[in-house]
């Protein structure tokens, strides 16, 4: 029996079969979950589409997070098929890419810093303030975040602070929606070789730091996110709510090898 049976989740973020958000939707399909999804623009929909179909779900829904329009929309549309729902998975980062690449100082702008923050944390809870009427009690939302929040990571740049503000987004949310009985809650990601990471500038050398570095000495992946995803989501994590969980292998409690 699936933990996840007689749950209905909305997935954001899946933008190739490397996607956190497809490893994710995987996990959760497989503990019985019914899925919908979303796509950023026309080029990603029919990839999504399939995606959806081999998960046996038929509702694929437009999302540009950075369009509150766009936002409310989905919302409307997703009410034909669903009046009600079980929570939603914030798979969701942008900063163009000349901010994530060398000093923090030189490389940040005033748009960086805006498109980062917007894209990446305020979308998180206005997908929530769209859809709260939508959501049963005992919902469940989750986002994606990264060490970058925590520490000075090269390169990360203003996505470090935009993270931040997603955790503490993700504290002040829980507050909020709990007396609803909907917890959120943040995974805190490894280094996962995907399109969004692609934009990282020495992502690769990240990698390798982690690899030898990580207490379980192997690369996390996107059915160890997914897992942990389909657990916070379902009614065994109840207890759980404004938690930021590191899936990273232990990282981020290592200093260095031996
Ligand atoms: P990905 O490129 O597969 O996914 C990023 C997704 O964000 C894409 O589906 C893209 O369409 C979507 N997106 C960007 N701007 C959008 C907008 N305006 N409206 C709607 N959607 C938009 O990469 P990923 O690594 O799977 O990223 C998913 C999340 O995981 C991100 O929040 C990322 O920061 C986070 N994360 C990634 C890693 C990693 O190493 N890959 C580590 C920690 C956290």
């Amino acid at each position: 029996m699936g933990f996840l049976i007689g749950k209905r989740i909305l997935i954001t973020g899946v933008a190739s079969k490397l996607s956190i958000a497809y490893g994710i939707a995987n996990a959760m399909h497989k503990q019985g979950s019914e899925l919908a999804f979303t796509y950023q623009n026309n080029k990603l929909k029919p990839r999504v589409e399939e995606f959806a179909a081999s998960l046996d779900s038929n509702i694929v829904i437009e999302c540009d997070v950075s369009n509150d329009g766009s936002i409310i929309s989905l919302f409307s549309e997703l009410q034909k098929t669903w009046s009600k729902f079980d929570g939603f998975v914030h798979a969701i980062g942008f900063a163009p890419t000349d901010q994530l690449n060398g000093d923090y100082i030189d490389a940040v702008t005033r748009d960086g810093f805006r498109i980062a923050h917007e894209v990446s944390s305020y979308s998180f809870v206005a997908m929530a303030k769209s859809c709260r009427e939508m959501l049963n009690k005992n919902a469940s939302l989750l986002t994606l975040t990264y060490l970058g929040a925590e520490r000075a990571v090269p390169n990360y740049n203003v996505m470090g602070l935009a993270k931040a503000s997603l955790e503490a987004n993700v504290r002040y949310m829980a507050n909020a929606m709990g007396p609803q009985g909907i917890r959120v809650n943040a995974i805190s990601a490894g280094p996962i070789r995907t399109l969004a990471a692609s934009g990282i500038k020495n992502f690769r050398k990240m990698l390798a730091h982690y690899d030898v570095v990580t207490p379980i000495r192997r690369a996390i992946n996107i059915h160890d996110i997914g897992n942990s995803a389909a657990f916070l989501c379902s009614n065994l994590a109840a207890g759980i709510t404004g938690e930021i969980i590191h899936v990273d292998g232990g990282f981020s409690i290592a200093v260095m090898s031996e």
